[in-house]
């Protein structure tokens, strides 16, 4: 049989990284994506530090709302969120929010975080997601695969080993808000937990719009309990996983 391009380039196991760093544009993005995936991750006792890249104060349409309130309730909620996930630590870059992320400097300071913190996996947005139009969405997720597949170069932004900090390799990435999953997280019992974290953003869920996101996740999650082939129906996280070497020259990646 012909040999597959995951013959030469194996796909990682999420489940067995030593460690997670997860990216995400906006406050509440992670839980919304990947949730029960990190609150898998965390009981099973695997480090997991979140990285918002933007402080959120575009996300209301009452012309009423002060921005810099929204960022602090935004931020509060966050908190409480990533307790219920079981989060060990929080990270901000605090750009403003709204489409104008300057991307060479999303991805040197998303570089500096990755020296810095050393993560085994790196999980984002994914930025090739056919019709997604929020270029904070497009410009955080690619900016955080760039640096992951360049992190471990030493003349990529060289100024951070001038501080002392060393080139990292990432072993995998991880993609939420996928349209091309290959990776699918049997989500039994933590469910309930990515459901609570997401509650916790009041300020963009309020009753009516929670009960419908909850209907949409939940149908969502059948439907990848049935594309992945178990036999239950339990809730299923989907997300396409890859080694950075996938991210470079094969045309195949998209179909791994
Ligand atoms: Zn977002």
């Amino acid at each position: 049989m012909r040999p597959h391009i995951c013959d030469f380039y194996p796909i990682p196991d999420l489940m067995k990284t030593k460690s997670l760093l997860c990216i995400q544009p906006h406050p509440d993005d992670m839980e919304i994506g990947a949730g029960a995936t990190i609150a898998n991750l965390t009981r099973k006792n695997i480090p997991v530090i979140c990285l918002t890249v933007t402080d959120g104060s575009a996300g209301t349409y009452d012309p009423g709302i002060n921005p810099n309130a929204l960022c602090k309730i935004r931020r509060a909620e966050t908190e409480n969120s990533a307790a219920i996930l079981g989060v060990n630590d929080l990270l901000w870059l605090d750009f403003a929010d709204g489409g104008d992320l300057p991307y060479e400097q999303v991805r040197s300071e998303i570089t500096r975080v990755i020296r810095q913190v050393k993560p085994g996996a790196v999980m984002v947005c994914d930025p090739w997601l056919p019709y997604e139009v929020h270029t904070d969405h497009i410009r955080t997720g690619m900016a955080a695969a760039e640096a992951a597949y360049l992190a471990n170069m030493p003349n990529f932004c060289p100024a951070d080993l001038q501080e002392g900090l060393k080139p990292h390799a990432v072993e995998m990435l991880a993609f939420y808000y996928t349209a091309y999953p290959n990776t699918f997280i049997d989500s039994d019992e933590t469910w309930d937990l990515k459901l609570q974290a997401i509650s916790c953003h009041k300020s963009q869920f309020p009753p009516e719009k929670m009960t419908q996101l909850k209907a949409f996740l939940e149908t969502k999650a059948v439907d990848y309990s049935k594309q992945a082939g178990y036999s239950k129906t339990s809730p299923v996280e989907a997300l396409k996983v890859l080694s950075p070497a996938h991210l470079h020259i094969l045309e195949e990646a998209w179909r791994c």
